[in-house]
């Protein structure tokens, strides 16, 4: 064929079309859309997707997607007929957990700006008559939610495209790529070749296999997914419109329903999981489907044992579905991922080669959007740090990996998943070498990026009861907690803190990302990327942000200078890698090594931390000889340490960093030198704890790309006269102008209660921002919040509310840090 375009995107269901449409719009025409189906019912999962959009997430970037999906499909037209039938949704409780979970999405809602109430058990039968209100605790209701009508949706948008200069080729495979030195060149299809610098794969379920062709790996895991409809229902006879019912989810029993004009449909997630490889999915002409869904290749045979028990708890929501029965049924396949989000971004390996996977139909529209955008302008409006390819960490990849846990969200799918719940497999997985002592204390481990870390130790609840002379941390009061925040605690993370503030303590920091950058050119490198000098002599060490070109926090980082041309950073995770490695100079000048695995580390800090390591250190560890915010190289004992003056917690201390071989013995050896002061081990809930007394933030929970430095409380690190660097213009304007938001420490009016985290805060009674994180201040006897408010709104002293649940809790906005502002702990 010989032809050539700016874009391929490969598939045309809801998200290829979506892309398309938006490319189109930003002036991207040159365009080609290739689709193995007959476009636009191309047998792909969009083609017989129901089209529930629930919009509300605990994620607010999926809940921006959601909502402009909605925006998009209820503003598109085919032939004069819609595309999106805004019916509202309603998700009802039929248990008291469920009813308190809804009250808690009710909140996500507020936070993020979606209108939401909720509903009595009469207010949901009056909006669904089919629903027995005797079975059902309440409703939560979305008004703008509704159903996207998939394949009219992708129609219109490429015809919309088309008109504007995309080019569609339907019923034409893509079989292969041309690489040339490490980028897309061209793709081969069935109907020939296309040179091209850039392809975008929107291939569904097919993804994994699109991508190996050219070497890219897409972690996600097509699976099966039941669905049927009804055979009509008499109380719908004669029903003129395909829904006027609200579309409905009983999570309770994993499913969701909708109307279909006078019959109902029914998916569920109740079965087991039935994972498929992609390269096993048959073709069209062996495809398994039948009646409605017969040669849909998305689409594997119905299996009606396992819709034996979702029919029984549909039957019971919805009593008049006894009457019928199920008409057709489908197993259809669509996309799972080890964290539910999906996987988008430029593979770094193969340059060009553009990923939107593991999509749903609910978030199409801000996907498709957020890709023409980040392939025009280099960004998305949205923050993609949840959804980047890049997010996943190395093992993420493995096969076994993606399945096992592709399987378990699906199981997961729609349970009341708490804040800290770890995943349950593949444990342990990442251990430090710390481990055996950690299990000796009697560590209660939760898991974060693969790595097992402790949250609290056991050994620890003698620290509730008073002992050799030390204090007992339950004579000073420690609040207790509702069942909820309860929830993976223990009263010794409180006691942990406030030893650690008396004593000292280690604390394992190893699942800290950390990379060497070294290299003739690696000062030049990091500090064109950072808003920080670090142009220091060798030994000091600088907290900086490291931001995009519109000021965006991209990360915020901890550099230390450890040679002329060697620096170890102390980094947030693999998107940083990423973000470096792109910016990398082309020469050979800079080498990025990741050296967390290999590098244990140990926050050594409280009072006594200077005696503990003097014990076992011949440096000069006093307040002039090692000052805080360098780092050296010593010796513990016999191990060699690079030693480094900072702590995250708010204490004297240093962070001891060592090869893995080491880390037994450095910890054995500070263990013994620290007896006589009371050391003890600390947990996650204690460091979490006493970094948010001491107003330290956490990137991509308390700030991230939609933030500022100068919103987020980080002006400090931002020297706008050190020479250029990535976002320094962006950041000019930014201070000239003033922030708009701030994020803000909250304290919360009751100090006893506490909230988790992206919660709604009200000022005045309407909603104005969310809470980021939150924790007790042990030390200040503070209930303390951090939440992102309009800066009219963050003057300190400003009365507001936290929601909670169905409570307001009140609270005002505080001076921060609440711990130590004079910094007399650490500077001494
Ligand atoms: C039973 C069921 C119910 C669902 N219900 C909902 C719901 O109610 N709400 C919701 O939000 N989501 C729902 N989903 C999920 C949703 O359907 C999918 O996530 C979504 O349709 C995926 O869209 P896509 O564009 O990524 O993939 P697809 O629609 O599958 O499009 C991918 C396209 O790529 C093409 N392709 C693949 N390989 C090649 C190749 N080599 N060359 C050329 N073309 C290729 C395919 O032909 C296909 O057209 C449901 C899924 C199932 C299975």
């Amino acid at each position: 064929m010989g032809e050539s375009s700016r874009v391929v995107i490969i598939g045309a269901g809801v998200v290829g079309a979506s892309a398309a449409y938006h490319l189109a719009e930003l002036g991207w025409t040159d365009v080609v859309v290739v689709d193995k189906g007959p476009i636009p019912a191309t047998g792909g999962s969009s083609s017989h997707a129901p089209g529930l959009v629930f919009q509300t997430n605990p994620s607010k970037m999926m809940t921006e997607l959601a909502r402009y999906t909605v925006e998009l499909y209820t503003s598109l037209d085919l032939e004069g007929g819609p595309c999106f039938l805004q019916v509202g949704g309603i998700e009802v409780a039929t248990t008291p957990q469920r009813w308190r979970e809804l009250q808690r999405r009710h909140g996500f809602a507020n936070a993020w700006g979606l209108d939401s109430a909720l509903l009595t058990p009469d207010d949901v039968a009056a909006r669904i008559p089919l629903v027995d209100p005797e079975a059902i605790n309440g409703g939560y209701h979305v008004p703008t939610d509704g159903l996207a009508k998939a394949v009219r949706g992708v129609d219109a948008m490429l015809r919309h495209a088309q008109r504007k200069g995309v080019r569609l080729l339907g019923d034409t495979e893509v079989t292969g790529f041309e690489l040339r030195a490490g980028r897309v060149h061209a793709v081969h299809t069935t109907s020939g070749d296309i040179t091209t610098p850039a392809v975008l794969c929107c291939a569904g379920i097919w993804g994994p296999k699109v991508g190996r062709m050219a070497g890219v790996s897409i972690p996600v895991q097509p699976l099966g997914h039941q669905y049927a409809w009804t055979t009509p229902v008499e109380q719908l006879a004669g029903a003129g419109d395909e829904a006027t019912h609200p579309i409905l989810r009983h999570q309770d029993a994993s499913m969701y329903m909708r109307q279909h004009f006078d019959s109902y449909g029914v998916g569920s997630y109740q079965h087991r999981p039935m994972p498929l490889r992609a390269e096993d999915i048959p073709p069209a002409e062996r495809a398994t489907g039948a009646g409605r869904y017969a040669g849909m290749p998305s689409v594997m045979a119905f299996t009606p044992d396992d819709f034996a028990k979702p029919w029984q708890d549909a039957c019971e929501l919805l009593p008049p579905l006894a009457d019928t029965k199920v008409d057709t049924g489908m197993n259809g396949l669509f996309l799972f991922t080890h964290d539910g989000s999906p996987v988008l971004g430029e593979s770094r390996e193969v340059r060009g080669f553009w990923v939107a996977e593991a999509v749903w139909v609910t978030h199409s529209g801000g996907v498709g959007r957020a890709m023409a955008e980040w392939l025009v302008e280099g960004r998305s409006q949205i923050d993609l740090r949840g959804a980047d390819m890049h997010r996943y960490e190395h093992f993420q990849h493995a096969p076994a990996y993606v399945e096992a846990r592709g399987a378990q969200n699906f199981v997961e799918v729609y349970d009341i998943i708490h804040p800290l719940q770890p995943m349950e497999e593949p444990r342990p997985l990442r251990t430090s070498p710390f481990y055996p002592r950690q299990v000796a204390q009697d560590a209660f481990f939760l898991e974060a990026s693969g790595w097992e870390r402790p949250h609290w130790f056991e050994a620890n609840a003698t620290l509730l009861s008073s002992s050799d002379g030390e204090p007992a941390y339950d004579e000073r009061p420690i609040p207790g907690r509702d069942e909820w925040s309860a929830r993976y605690w223990s009263p010794i993370v409180a006691a942990e803190h406030l030893a650690t503030r008396d004593r000292v303590a280690l604390y394992d920091m190893t699942s800290l990302a950390k990379l060497e950058v070294t290299g003739s050119g690696a000062l030049r490198f990091l500090d064109g990327l950072v808003t920080n000098k670090i142009d220091k002599p060798v030994g000091a060490v600088t907290y900086t942000a490291m931001c995009d070109e519109t000021g965006g926090i991209r990360s915020d980082l901890t550099i230390a200078r450890l040679g002329e041309h060697h620096f170890q950073v102390g980094a947030n995770g693999p998107l940083d890698v990423d973000w470096l490695e792109r910016h990398k100079p082309t020469d050979e000048s800079v080498i990025i090594r990741t050296i967390t695995g290999g590098t244990c580390c140990l926050g050594l800090w409280g009072p006594r931390a200077r005696e503990v390591l003097a014990a076992v250190c011949e440096a000069d560890l006093s307040h002039e000889g090692f000052r805080f915010f360098t780092a050296r190289q010593i010796f513990v004992g016999e191990v060699p340490v690079t030693a480094m003056r900072l702590s995250y917690v708010g204490e004297l201390g240093w962070e001891l960093y060592t090869s893995a071989d080491y880390g037994l013995r450095l910890w054995d050896l500070l263990w013994a030198a620290g007896r006589d002061h009371g050391i003890l081990t600390g947990g996650r809930g204690a460091f979490n704890a006493m970094r948010i007394e001491k107003g330290y933030r956490a990137w991509g929970t308390d700030m991230w790309a939609d933030h500022t430095p100068y919103e987020a409380g980080l002006g400090f690190t931002v020297k706008l006269d050190k020479g250029p660097f990535v976002g320094r213009d962006a950041l000019a304007a930014a201070k000239q102008r003033g922030p708009r938001r701030r994020l803000v420490c909250l304290t919360l009016d009751d100090p006893t209660r506490l909230v988790m985290g992206s919660e709604p805060v009200f000022v005045d009674g309407s909603a104005a921002g969310f809470v980021t994180s939150a924790a007790h201040g042990y030390s200040t006897g503070e209930s303390i919040a951090y939440a992102w408010l309009p800066a009219e709104h963050a003057t300190p002293g400003t009365g507001v509310e936290i929601g909670y649940f169905g409570e307001r809790l009140g609270a005002h906005v505080g001076s921060e840090p609440r711990f130590d502002a004079e910094m007399k702990r650490m500077r001494c």
